[in-house]
């Protein structure tokens, strides 16, 4: 694999994709490097700028929107801008790493169509649509509403799934995790 290369993780909400993407970062940490989105959220605990995003305002993002700074961008959630800055993909490069990117199912097509041949797109997909919804019932975080608005997107996210180089179907993390590496590892 030459250092043009990108590695794109995907999934619909609540699948496993950040679990997955930690464990490639932890088990080669000098092959693979996380590329740091640039978003408009706000912080939750335990994030650092510059760590887990680069947090910043709406209006500096829209600058680099204007500026053409990004690779791609999406308004993920309403209100809310992530993307990938073209100044990340560079950092990481010059370390000779791989930049793994955790974006939505949106992201990720942009990036292959942007990057055709040097980039490999890993979608992970939830067991059903059914077990996604136990997930995150489960998590506790979502209201009624917002819990079926994230399983209506993570349908529609689903119908996705053949655009994508590899499609690992997450029944059990730690199967998922070693399937993922084995493809991973098939590129060094
Ligand atoms: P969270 O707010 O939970 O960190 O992330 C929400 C969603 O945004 C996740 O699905 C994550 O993969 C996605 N995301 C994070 N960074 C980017 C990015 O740079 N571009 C796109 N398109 N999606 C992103």
């Amino acid at each position: 694999m030459n250092q043009n290369n990108i590695i794109i993780i995907t999934a619909p909400s609540g699948a496993g994709k950040t679990t997955i993407v930690h464990y490639l970062l932890q088990q080669y940490p000098e092959k693979l490097a996380f590329s740091i989105s640039a978003t408009t959220r706000q912080p939750r605990e335990g994030e650092t700028d510059g760590r887990d995003y680069y947090f910043l305002s709406e209006e500096t993002f829209r600058q680099k929107i204007q500026q053409n700074e990004f690779v791609e961008w999406e308004m993920v959630y309403e209100g809310k801008y992530y993307g990938t800055l073209q100044s990340e993909l560079e950092r990481i490069r010059e370390t000779g790493r791989i930049p793994v990117l955790d974006i939505d199912v949106k992201g990720a097509l942009h990036i292959q169509r942007r990057f055709p041949g040097s980039s490999v797109s890993l979608f992970i997909e939830p067991p059903s649509v059914e077990e996604l919804r136990k997930r995150l019932e489960s998590r506790g975080t979502e209201t009624p509403e917002s819990l079926q608005a994230r399983v209506n997107k993570a349908s529609y996210e689903l119908s996705f799934r053949n655009h994508f180089d590899h499609i690992i179907v997450n029944n059990n993390l730690a199967t998922a995790c070693r399937e993922a590496e084995e493809i991973i590892t098939g590129l060094f």
